[in-house]
């Protein structure tokens, strides 16, 4: 008897490893170090305006999402047609692969990088292509313009890239930008924009009104701290925002998702305040595993990367029993958010003492 079967690529998607929660040790607070979030409770007023919208919770979302696309525009000085908003950055990423891959396309990018990409490629039977990055963490931008082919549609560029950290520079992105056939589609992935403290930084949105083929995608999960409620957008070229929108989930953006997104953007100030705090502390980590004797990369977003080979489980398990949980890629590394301050601590000293 035949059974239903999905198709063949579906059976290819690699799982999602989500950050573990930590292990709870009587006695001892543990903190959750593995999934980039962001230490802060929501930023005040953030809780009132989603409880005013819980009450509405029987009716469908604006499908619009008007308000969140308007202060959207408004604060980055765009048209909302060229906006797309959706559930969270990674729900935007799926959308591209899915708008703009036939089967067979090619999907390229670096390598380690973001691993919702080789499953979003995979899920629409699209092929990822993906370029080792530099020793440092970087992107290979060179090797990536290279692995550009007939049948690729997307590059996909991660700055600062999850998990080891660097950011592209301007010029860089400039130069790679000067390589790529005007058919191809870059997606800029900004997730962590918010942290980059650097010489020639990226400016997404004068890059994309450059470009007609440049799309940018940004989240409220990190910097904003609404990880819990999936939202996210892209900025791009009228076409390529409209593409997105035509293949986006019918209500994707619950009501509550949609009123904390907006009240966010309304307390920039609030907001900037954590985001230099948590800088702080990025900087007084990456500087303390350096007097230490580490060799970590530059760190742009808000965690830092060990690159630990086939000594990874060893340093997950050391810091677990310091009540610190951390994102290991076997034999490869493990990268481990910026928390809490008495979290940081306990990192430095877990590190310190493994090396
Ligand atoms: C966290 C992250 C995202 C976004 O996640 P969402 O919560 O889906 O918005 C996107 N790209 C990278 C590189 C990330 O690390």
């Amino acid at each position: 008897m035949t059974t239903p079967q999905p198709r063949a690529n579906v059976a290819e998607i690699p799982p999602y490893v989500a950050g573990k929660p930590p292990t709870v040790r009587p006695g001892m607070t543990s903190y959750k170090l593995s999934s980039n979030e962001n230490p802060y409770p929501p930023l005040p007023g953030v809780i009132a305006a989603v409880q005013a919208g819980v009450v509405a919770m029987n009716r469908y979302p604006d499908m619009g999402a008007t308000m969140l696309y308007d202060a959207l525009a408004e604060k980055f000085d765009v048209p909302v047609g060229h906006l797309s908003v959706a559930t969270g950055s990674v729900g935007l990423i799926y959308q591209l692969v899915q708008a703009f891959c036939d089967p067979g396309d090619e999907v390229v990018f670096a390598w380690r990088s973001f691993e919702a990409y080789p499953i979003a490629v995979t899920a629409a039977g699209a092929t990822s292509v993906r370029v080792p990055v530099l020793a440092d963490g970087r992107h290979d931008l060179d090797a990536m313009a290279d692995a550009i082919t007939d049948r690729t549609k997307i590059v996909l560029v991660c700055t600062p890239n999850n998990p080891t950290g660097p950011a592209v520079t301007q010029s860089e992105l400039d130069a790679f930008l000067a390589r790529v056939p005007s058919h191809v589609l870059v997606v800029v992935d900004e997730a962590y924009v918010e942290f980059v403290r650097m010489d020639d930084p990226v400016d997404g949105l004068a890059t994309y009104r450059r470009h007609e083929n440049v799309v940018l995608t940004r989240t409220f999960s990190k910097a904003y701290g609404l990880a819990g409620f999936r939202v996210g957008y892209a900025v791009g070229p009228d076409p390529i925002a409209a593409a997105l929108r035509a293949v986006s989930l019918p209500f994707g953006v619950s009501t509550v998702a949609q009123l904390a997104a907006v009240e966010s953007l309304a307390r920039q100030e609030e907001l900037l305040e954590r985001v230099e705090a948590l800088v702080a502390e990025r900087t007084r980590v990456v500087n303390g595993l350096r007097d230490a004797g580490w060799d970590v990369p530059e760190a742009q977003g808000n965690f830092v990367w060990f690159e630990l080979g086939d000594r990874t489980a060893d340093f997950a398990a050391a810091a677990d029993e310091a009540g610190i949980v951390v994102r290991p890629f076997a034999g490869e590394g493990a990268r481990v958010s910026i928390g809490e301050v008495e979290a940081n601590d306990r990192l430095l000293q877990v590190a310190a003492a493994f090396r």
